[in-house]
Order: structure tokens, then C-alpha cells, then sequence
């Protein structure tokens, strides 16, 4: 075949495959639009997933009737002057968006500059244009994308459910509404609102977007070094969620999802907060325009940063001072560990714990509740070796995480107390839902957890299977679910939370996965919720109790995620590693 020009129609489509990945990313995109267009307002609103129609309206400055032609067609911007790439002011600049969108699927666009007598709309069907026709409409903008994918089907293949697509725009404009507080949103999904919010600052959109409880708890954190200015709002480390989806970063008022910064957060949450949780982040960084190169990714949602060293350790030192407050220090544990020497002489790097007395009083108060076979040792009172014993008598804790036991055998044995502890549970929920249902304990007073729409949908669309799993679940008015009943062997842990943690395993898990496997990620989640915390000190008794279960549970030995939770050292393995044996 002779080497020809692709057709502009062929090139949009190509584009709209980078650009407009799913619904979500046509939601971003009309809606960077009308922010860039000064909207006071805007509204949105999804049917079937995004994939049936989006809407989007504003009132901003609109578009001239002469100029509709030019807005569908690639490459053309109002936002960029053919020097300036190095200083992008606009969230849009690339022209890209409503060919995009025009070439997958149908495009409407109604706008009306003020100053203009009436409206026009311009149509554009999987690429071809119709012609500019005068409508009646208000000032501003308002753009529909109907039947997105129809006309590049092979992307169409790749959507998850209507409920999933739906998730994602959700998020997707509640990540915007965090980028502009000042600027009134309101979502509707399937007819149902889902929010409607005025004009406010940072913290009341904060508090709207993640709900006053957890708001409530959040820790602010500013700082400024040199022209890079870092500020926002952080959980604590006993506040964290399931999904790193409620993480929300904002760079020069754009929205992200850099790895840099995300990879930041975690290093600053690391050791402070089990492996596989997320803290929420809603954190907005100033930096002057030349030194952040937002051209990197068709969606605009990565960054280049011309000192990235610099971005990531403010980072980390603010997230981490937030993190040691004096509050937090005080509510330190006091308690002295067995062979104190040891952790003293440690050579890690240990920060500050960062757990709230309440959180702490409840990962004992879990663990008191476990029905671990009763300890035969009193607390500080070292056991004796008995050699029947394949996991072998504590001797230790170290770094507050690991059991450290010697076996009859001479074997040194190191547990990994969260990983042994989360198996156990996971095992006896396992048992429980095979031999019929896991018993649900009901709750004295119901508890009445506020979600998003979206998760509330997940929640009450797996409401019979969940209660299968022990959680018991009701509608409950239009933002919040009634949480009746959790499985017994979790009657300690926070109902909210599980809620909230189920509701998230949910919608990480796309359709594609069928409920079975999505309810066994649950199971796997709930078991998480009622294990004793990697950080947390243990008694001879517990650390004991510990071990005598996890020998009598078959599989104990590895955790649900089929990292190990024992490790052995022979006394042969020690003579090696020390060169005292060939
Ligand atoms: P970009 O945003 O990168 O410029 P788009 O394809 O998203 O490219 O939009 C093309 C042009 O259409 C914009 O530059 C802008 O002039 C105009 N436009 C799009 N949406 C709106 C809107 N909601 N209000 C006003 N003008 C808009
Ligand atoms: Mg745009």
C-alpha cells in the first residue's frame, strides 16, 4: 500500500483512543473547558455511565457563533499563543478535546458569548460536522457527548458497567470541584443528585467532598520553600481508606495524578500506616509555570518538574511534621516493651507514632476479642521452651511488628504479627461463609455511615450477598447507608470504616471481575479491619496466643496476599551466615 495522508476524521479517532480513554476523561475534559472559560457555575450530569450522555453546563464566557466551526476542529485553541508553551495558565491548550470527543461519539455544542442576541449549536456525529444553527439559549456554554464509543467501537469494548464508568466521572469531578472551591458544582447521576455545591473556600469544600466526620479529623499542612508552596489537608495515620482514590492533588489549579507526588505521599505515610491502606490527601502545590512541564501526557494528568528532589521532599517534611504533632506525640505509648535494650539499640530509623489513643485503644480492644486459645504464660513472665511447640515460645517483639521466637529445635522463628493476625481472621470468615453464612452480630445502634451516590449504589447492589458475608446493609435516606449488622468476629471494628473499606473493594474492582471474586476481595478486606496493627506492642500473652493459633490453622503460614508471615533461621543457617560453619 503507497504511503498516503491519514483523514482528519482517522487522526481524531486516533487521537480520541489517547485523549478520551473512558467517559471520565470526555467529563475532565468539558469540564477544564468551562473553568477555563471563568464558569461561576457549573453543572454535570451523567446517564448510563457516561457512555448514554454527558452534560455539561456553564455560564462563562461562551463561544462566538463565527468561531463554533473552529472550536470542534484539531489543533485549535483559543488558550495558546504560538510562543508561550512554557507558560500554560489555562487547563486546556492543546485543541484536542472536542475533535476527540466529536470523532468517537456525538458532540453537541450550545453556547452564547454575553453580547450575543441568541444562541447556536454546531453537531459533530463520529466526525462529520453539521452545520452551525441558531438555538435559544442562556449565556454561557453547555455541551452534550451522546452514544460516546460508537463510533470507535473497539474502545467501547474496553468499558467497564455503567456503574463502574459512572464512579470514575464521579471522581472525576469531584477531583475538579477541589481544584476550584470558588466555583458552585453539581453533579446528577442517572437523575439522582449525587452533589450540589455553592461557591466556598478550601476547607468547606473539603469538609463537602469527604464528608464532616472524616473532615473533622483532617490535619492541615502548609509549606513554603522559596517560590514552591505546598498546602492542604491530610488524614492522620489512624484515618485511612482501602482505595488511594480519595487522595486529590491539585498543581497550579490542575488536577493530577502524578506518580511523583502519589509515590511522595507514600514515602512520608510509610511505617506509620499498614501496608495496602491509604491516607486521604486533598493538597494543592504552587509553583512558578517554568519550572513544571505539563506537556507530557495527552490527558495533561502527569507532570514534569524541573527539580523534582525539591517537590518530593517538601513533600514529605510537611506530611510528616503534620504527622508529629505534639498532640499526636503525647498520645504515644508509654508502655516499656520486653528487652527494651534491644529496641533501643536499634540502628532503623524510627519516626514518631503518629495513632491516635482512640485507634489504638481499638486495635487492643480487637485483639482482646479474638477467640485465640487462652494464653498458658502471664504477661512479662518469659515461657518456658517447650520443644512440641513448632512456632516456639516468644523471646521478643522488635520494632513493635514481628514476634521473635525460639523453637525446641533451636529454630529462631520470626511472625509478622498484622500478616499472622489478618490470615487467622481471614481463615475463620473463610470457614464461617463456607459451612452457610459467617453470623452477623447485630448492632445495638444501627450506624448511619454518609457515602458518596456511587458507593451507596455499590453498597445496595451487593446488599443480599453482603449480607451473606455478615454485613448488613440498608438504604438509608439519599447520601447514607444504615449499617444493621457485621460479621461477629468483627463486632469490635468501626462499622463506618467497613463500610467505607467494602464500598472501596467494590469499585476497584471492575465488572470484568465477577461479584464472587469481588466478594472474596471483601472478605479479604474485612479480615484486615478487626488485625492487630503491625506498630502496635504486644504481650507475652498475646504474642503467645498468637503463635498457638497460627499453628493449629492450616495455611496459616502465608497471608491472604501470599506474602509470608514466618520466617525460620536455623541454627545452622546462623552458623553459616556468621562463617562458623563451612
Ligand atoms: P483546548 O481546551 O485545549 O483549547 P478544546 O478542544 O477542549 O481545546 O476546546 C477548543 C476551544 O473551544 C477552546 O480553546 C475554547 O476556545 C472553546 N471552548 C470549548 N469549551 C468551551 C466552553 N465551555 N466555554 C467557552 N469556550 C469553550
Ligand atoms: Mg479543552
Amino acid at each position: 500500500m503507497p504511503i498516503r495522508r491519514l483523514d482528519p476524521t482517522t487522526i481524531n479517532r486516533i487521537a480520541a483512543g489517547e485523549v478520551i480513554e473512558r467517559p471520565a476523561a470526555a467529563v475532565k475534559e468539558l469540564v477544564e473547558n468551562a473553568l477555563d472559560a471563568g464558569a461561576r457555575r457549573i453543572g454535570v450530569t451523567i446517564e448510563g455511565g457516561g457512555i448514554g450522555r454527558i452534560e455539561v453546563t456553564d455560564d462563562g464566557h461562551g463561544i462566538p457563533e463565527a468561531e463554533l466551526p473552529l472550536a470542534i476542529e484539531r489543533h485549535a485553541t483559543s488558550k495558546l499563543t504560538d510562543e508561550a508553551l512554557v507558560r500554560i495558565a489555562t487547563l486546556g491548550f492543546r485543541g484536542e478535546a472536542l475533535p476527540s470527543i466529536g470523532a468517537a461519539g456525538r458532540l453537541t455544542v450550545t453556547s452564547r458569548p454575553a453580547g450575543q442576541d441568541s444562541a447556536a449549536r454546531i453537531v459533530v456525529d463520529g466526525g462529520a460536522v453539521r452545520e452551525v444553527e441558531p438555538v435559544a439559549g442562556p449565556v454561557g456554554t453547555c455541551v452534550t457527548v451522546e452514544d460516546l464509543f460508537h463510533a470507535t467501537p473497539a474502545r467501547r469494548k474496553f468499558l467497564r458497567s455503567a456503574g463502574a464508568e459512572a464512579g470514575a466521572c464521579a471522581d472525576a469531578v469531584r477531583h475538579l470541584a477541589l481544584a476550584a472551591p470558588a466555583v458552585g458544582f453539581s453533579l446528577t447521576i442517572d437523575g439522582a443528585a449525587s452533589f450540589d455545591l455553592p461557591p466556598q473556600d478550601r476547607r468547606e469544600r473539603v469538609a463537602a467532598i469527604y464528608g464532616r466526620a472524616d473532615a473533622e479529623k483532617l490535619l492541615e499542612i502548609e509549606a513554603v520553600r522559596e517560590e514552591v508552596a505546598l498546602r492542604g489537608f491530610i488524614s492522620p495515620a489512624s484515618l485511612t481508606r482501602a482505595a488511594a482514590r480519595h487522595q486529590h492533588m491539585v498543581v497550579n489549579g490542575r488536577p493530577v495524578r502524578d506518580p511523583l507526588l502519589r509515590m511522595a505521599l507514600r514515602l512520608a505515610y510509610r511505617e506509620r500506616i499498614p501496608a495496602g491502606r491509604h491516607p486521604l490527601a486533598a493538597l494543592w502545590l504552587e509553583i512558578p509555570a517554568e519550572m513544571l512541564d505539563v506537556n507530557v501526557h495527552p490527558a495533561k494528568a502527569e507532570l514534569r518538574f524541573a527539580t523534582p528532589d525539591a517537590v518530593r521532599s517538601l513533600m514529605i517534611g510537611a506530611v510528616q511534621r503534620a504527622l508529629a504533632t505534639p498532640a499526636d506525640l503525647a498520645a504515644a505509648p508509654s508502655v516499656s516493651m520486653p528487652r527494651t535494650s534491644w529496641a533501643a539499640s536499634s540502628p532503623m530509623p524510627r519516626y514518631p507514632q503518629a495513632e491516635s489513643r482512640a485507634a489504638r485503644g481499638f486495635a487492643e480492644a480487637e485483639l482482646r476479642g479474638l477467640d485465640l486459645p487462652p494464653a498458658r504464660v502471664a504477661p512479662e513472665v518469659l515461657p518456658e521452651s517447650r520443644p512440641d511447640y513448632p512456632l516456639g515460645t516468644p523471646i521478643a517483639q522488635v520494632f513493635d511488628t514481628y514476634i521473635l521466637a525460639q523453637s525446641g529445635d533451636g529454630t529462631l522463628v520470626l511472625v509478622d504479627q498484622h500478616a499472622a493476625h489478618e490470615r487467622l481472621t481471614e481463615i475463620r470468615l473463610r470457614a464461617e461463609r463456607d459451612s452457610g453464612a459467617i453470623p452477623a452480630q447485630a448492632l445495638l445502634a444501627p450506624s448511619v455511615v454518609e457515602l458518596p451516590a456511587e458507593d451507596i449504589a455499590r453498597l445496595l447492589g451487593a446488599a443480599e450477598r453482603l449480607a451473606g458475608l455478615g454485613l448488613e446493609i440498608e438504604a438509608f435516606g439519599p447520601g447514607a447507608v444504615l449499617v444493621r449488622a457485621v460479621p461477629a468476629a468483627l463486632a469490635k471494628a468501626d462499622p463506618a470504616a467497613l463500610a467505607r473499606d467494602v464500598a472501596d473493594t467494590l469499585a476497584e474492582s471492575g465488572t470484568a471481575t465477577a461479584l464472587e471474586a469481588k466478594l472474596d476481595a471483601v472478605l479479604i478486606r474485612m479480615a484486615c479491619h478487626r488485625s492487630v496493627r503491625a506498630g502496635r506492642r504486644l504481650a507475652f500473652a498475646e504474642m503467645e496466643a498468637l503463635l498457638r493459633a497460627m499453628e493449629t490453622t492450616p495455611l496459616a503460614q502465608t497471608c491472604p496476599h501470599g506474602r509470608p508471615t514466618v520466617l525460620r533461621l536455623s541454627r545452622g543457617d546462623l552458623e553459616r551466615m556468621f562463617g562458623r560453619a563451612g
